[in-house]
């Protein structure tokens, strides 16, 4: 591998932010666009409040609910870096978009509200983290507002979650008492209110040596902090670069993301520890590396119609080795075919961009027309190379579908082909008659599907509620009509697999102890 491309791949840093619903994701997200310089003012990111155009609010009805349900992907340079940041739906309706994002990042920043601490949405992101071993970053948020107690903020992460954390800076004060930051690692003061860039940091001395008039110095909790950190350092978690890198200790940043202040020492001080691209495991039980010669990737996601006068459809690569040229030509090792990337695009905050060259690490967005499928691999060398599947979940909630004009089929089929095939939803046929039924995690997804598919397709839909429903796969064999009833109804999945959907728990255990024989499989 020729120097400068390693060197490339090696400035490559890309991590998801993940965050329960308003602990602050879209404006650490803006703060963190604005240091790159790839936006001129707040508001750029989400129109949920300035009422301006989004990048990560591409469908209407993100709008009308003021919720980010897609991910969005932004790119920027900061400090030598290029900095690759995929946004994530807090919603927990969408959990499985934000699993699949979480597959194509090396890291994840969990954002926090430094008032409500450890909320269910951020515990269940945190899991998928831990279990794929990303190393999680931690930024406790708002903290110009009152809110809890630091220590007890801290001891909460590490018993909700089971991860060592280790403070890098500590507040000092906080809601109207706050005056700044101890900086641990950089051993500075950032002050909260300065006038001069120049008082920004401060050295971190005893308090009657603190050089200036600062407000850090009239404060009793500046005296108070210093207890605290001392305390950290006796009987803290040690600062431990693997322990990060493994995902079993989170470097932990306070800070507000509105006020701005913190983010950009939480940036700065990020690059150096999280990591450049990694490997990535294929399912044949290999490596690929970063710096492999040839050029791999993979299809975490497929977004249509981001730009409506287009009515395109883009899949999103995670590049994971060699570098990409425009005009290459890559095998789709599903289907064997061979397919020249001309038409491709890179992500900036507010624009799209084509794309000429991009290393590993790196995301890059394929126009398509219908040659992708979430999960797929596509790669300049090894034509049997697949990576690690994508995880999929089991739906609970189900949905019979059907087009409300029967005239219009086409679009009808259409729309439902194209959704399933971006993961928006999951598709189920009946046994026999092969009627459609739609299954999804959450209730939000089905409206999105209605939505889009009147907005994009054209296509009115009925669709009827079938309540929860335990899905167990079994194997072809076993796929005995005799075996259904009404209780346990016998379903296809959309790759012609045989499903049951059970009723309740009580169904289960009953068709269990019935058919010791028979075998039931989840997904995730
Ligand atoms: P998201 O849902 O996680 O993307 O959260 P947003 O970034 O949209 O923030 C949710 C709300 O919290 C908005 O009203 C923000 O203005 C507010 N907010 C975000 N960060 C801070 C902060 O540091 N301090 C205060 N006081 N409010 C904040």
């Amino acid at each position: 591998m020729v120097d400068s491309i390693q060197k490339e791949i090696e400035s490559r840093k890309t991590f998801a932010i993940i965050s329960h619903p308003d602990a602050g994701k879209t404006t650490i997200t803006e703060q963190l666009l604005l240091f790159g310089g790839a936006i001129r003012s707040a508001g750029t990111v989400k129109g949920k409040k300035s009422g301006k155009f989004a990048t990560s609010d591409w469908m209407e009805i993100e709008k009308q609910r003021g919720i980010s349900v897609t991910s969005s992907v932004m790119q920027f340079d900061f400090d030598h870096y290029r900095i690759n940041i995929l946004d994530t739906p807090g919603h927990q309706d969408f959990s499985e978009d934000t699993y699949r994002t979480l597959m194509a990042v090396d890291s994840a920043v969990m954002v926090i509200d430094s008032a409500k601490g450890i909320e269910p949405q951020t515990m269940k992101l945190f899991k998928v983290c831990r279990m794929r071993g990303i190393p999680i970053f931690t930024f406790i948020n708002k903290l110009d507002r009152p809110g809890r107690d630091p220590m007890d903020l801290i001891s909460e992460l590490e018993e909700v979650l089971e991860i060592g954390a280790y403070p890098m800076n500590w507040p000092i004060g906080m809601g109207k008492e706050l005056v700044g930051n101890v900086d641990r690692y950089n051993h500075r003061i950032e002050q909260y209110r300065y006038e001069d860039e120049a008082d920004r940091f401060i050295p971190l001395t005893d308090k009657n040596e603190l050089l200036g008039d600062h407000a850090v110095k009239e404060s009793t909790y500046f005296d108070q902090a210093m207890e605290e950190i001392n305390l950290l350092d006796e009987a803290g978690n040690e600062f431990d670069q693997e322990a990060i890198a493994k995902g079993e200790l989170t470097p932990v940043f306070f800070g507000s993301a509105l006020a701005n202040f913190g983010v950009e020492n939480f940036l700065s001080t990020f690059v150096d520890f999280a990591p450049s691209p990694q490997p990535r495991k294929t399912e044949e039980g290999n490596l690929v590396n970063p710096t492999d010669e040839k050029f791999s990737g993979f299809i975490f996601k497929i977004q249509a119609n981001m730009n409506k006068a287009h009515r395109d459809r883009i899949a999103f690569v995670r590049i994971c080795s060699g570098s990409f040229e425009k005009g290459m030509n890559v095998y789709l090792t599903r289907t064997g075919k061979s397919i020249k990337l001309n038409n491709s695009t890179q992500f900036m905050a507010d624009s799209q961009e084509i794309v000429s060259h991009a290393v590993s690490g790196d995301i890059i967005g394929l126009y398509d027309t219908g040659n992708y499928q979430i999960g797929d691999t596509i790669t300049m060398g090894d034509k049997n190379l697949h990576f690690e599947s994508m995880p999929q979940f089991t739906p609970e909630l189900f949905m019979r579908v059907s087009a409300k004009n029967v005239m219009k089929q086409k679009h009808f089929h259409k729309g439902v082909e194209q959704l399933v095939q971006e993961g928006a939803i999951q598709l189920y046929k009946s046994w026999h008659a092969g009627d459609y039924m739609l299954g999804a995690v959450g209730q939000l997804q089905f409206e999105v599907f209605e939505h889009r598919m009147n907005n994009e397709y054209n296509s009115e839909i009925i669709m009827e509620p079938m309540g929860k429903k335990m899905a167990r796969w079994i194997k072809p064999e076993d796929a005995d009509e005799k075996l259904a009833s009404n209780r346990n109804m016998l379903v296809r999945d959309r790759y012609d697999n045989p499903v049951f959907l059970f009723e309740n728990e009580f169904a289960l255990r009953w068709f269990t102890d019935k058919n010791p024989d028979v075998e039931l499989f989840e997904l995730i």
